[in-house]
């Protein structure tokens, strides 16, 4: 058996970059060869029915092996891609066995130091196993450690026929990094009933609301003029944008005046000319009520600007982004009950929380998959410190097939398997 570190290790020197100016999909060809590898591996443990489709999705089936017709199947989903904003070539992971709690210096560039205080949640991780990369590239936790837990969960069901369970399936996805993971994915060809992306972080956490989101644009037309005939008739857009984002209300209402359950409205872009200007923005909340009110609160600040400048126009058009899956998963309390039960058999104190962004459970979830969010054990992603423990990741799979066992109606008898993984 290859432990959930080894494939992890073997995951995460794949470059698996994904690019947001790509116009293919997926948006890097390299993602594919990380899910072809998947394929291989998903072959060599005897899921005949594994493979990577057109767009680079993998599919795959672990048939059930109970006697029970009426369960449902149930989907884990992860991402190969990693972020675009750090290099993820040439990743060189290393292992800390057993951390003493002192710095982790990087050697390859040691200005990258991994600091208790610094990093949350890394006080917890005294005496594990920490895996990081080597100080110039990302690690790929993110979510290579959800898809070395799915494999690793996957090859212990088959090792272990005795451990009844329905239909599993499993989804691989490319692009979720760039906010595409899910847009060609085959739900009717899953056929799964729900869903759960294994891409969180501490371990113990499940995450079941993610904000809603909107985006605004706001196109303002000015009077434009030769500036040396301009007297009493030009009317700058540039001015008027900069105007409307003057207004913005200074210590609310943005992302860095706000946290938890608070929603923000954000300026991502601003173009123009005098004549035109354009002003991109962001709305997020965790109601669909919050996204509206910020949408008028702005809209408002936009017609009292506008009124000092009578010749100009501007429109205003929202543009639907994504949902609170919340929404969706309250009407399948299921989903959330038997994650939260396999973890307690696992040992740990489920923590339920709610996520300051989007992620692919959210559209899933809205296309007809509820699909809450695992953790994984992935830790300051996205950055050259990342980090994730092996106990943490043993810990997810243990969760992942305890989510099976629960579905099919078996767990009373669960007894802890962590330790037969490990081997
Ligand atoms: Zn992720």
């Amino acid at each position: 058996m290859s432990s959930v570190l080894e494939r992890f290790l073997s995951y995460v020197k794949v470059d698996t970059q994904s690019d947001p100016n790509s116009e293919t999909f997926p948006s890097t060809a390299k993602q594919r060869d990380l899910s072809n590898q998947l394929v291989i591996e998903l072959h060599q443990l005897g899921i005949e029915d594994a493979h990577l489709d057109e767009h680079g999705y993998v599919y795959a089936t672990i048939p059930s092996n109970s006697e029970k017709t009426d369960i449902p199947v149930i989907c884990f989903c992860s991402h190969v891609d990693t972020s675009p904003d750090v290099s993820g070539a040439f990743v060189k992971p290393i292992v800390h066995y057993n951390w003493d709690g002192s710095d982790i210096v990087l050697p390859d560039d040691p200005t990258q130091v991994l600091r208790i205080g610094e990093l949350h949640d890394l006080d917890t991780q005294i005496g594990n196993d920490i895996v990081t990369a080597s100080g110039t590239t990302l690690l790929g936790a993110d979510n290579k450690a959800g898809v070395a837990e799915i494999m690793a969960a996957a090859e212990y069901l088959q090792a272990h026929p005795e451990i009844k369970h329905g239909t599993i399936k499993i989804l691989f996805t490319p692009d979720e990094e760039v906010g595409r993971g899910t847009e060609k994915v085959d739900l009717v060809k899953l056929g799964a009933d729900y869903g759960y992306t294994v891409d969180g972080e501490a371990v113990g956490t499940l995450e079941d609301e993610t904000f809603s989101a909107d985006g605004v644009r706001i196109i303002i037309h000015g009077v434009s003029t030769h500036p040396g005939y301009a007297l009493g008739k030009l009317e700058n857009a540039l001015k008027i944008a900069g105007e409307v984002l003057a207004k913005l209300p200074k210590d609310s209402l943005s992302p860095e005046t706000t946290a938890d359950k608070q929603g923000f409205i954000h300026p991502v872009q601003i173009e123009g000319i005098q004549e035109k200007a354009v002003l991109s923005f962001i709305i997020r909340d965790f109601t669909e009520s919050g996204l509206h009110e910020k949408e008028a609160l702005l809209k408002e600040i936009l017609n009292e600007v506008l009124k000092s400048y009578p010749n100009s126009t501007a429109e205003f058009k929202v543009t639907e982004q994504y949902r609170n899956m919340k929404e969706i998963l309250d009407q399948h309390p299921k989903v959330l009950e038997n994650a939260l039960t396999a973890m307690k058999m696992a040992g740990l104190s489920p923590i339920q929380r709610s996520i300051r962004g989007g992620t692919d459970g959210s559209r899933l979830s809205f296309m007809g998959l509820p699909c809450p969010n695992i953790f994984a054990g992935e830790h300051a992603f996205h950055s050259r410190l990342e980090w994730v423990s092996v106990q943490d990741m043993e810990k997810a799979v243990e969760v992942i097939v305890g989510i099976c066992r629960v579905w099919e109606g078996n767990a009373s008898n669960f007894d802890r398997v962590a330790g037969a993984m490990i081997e």
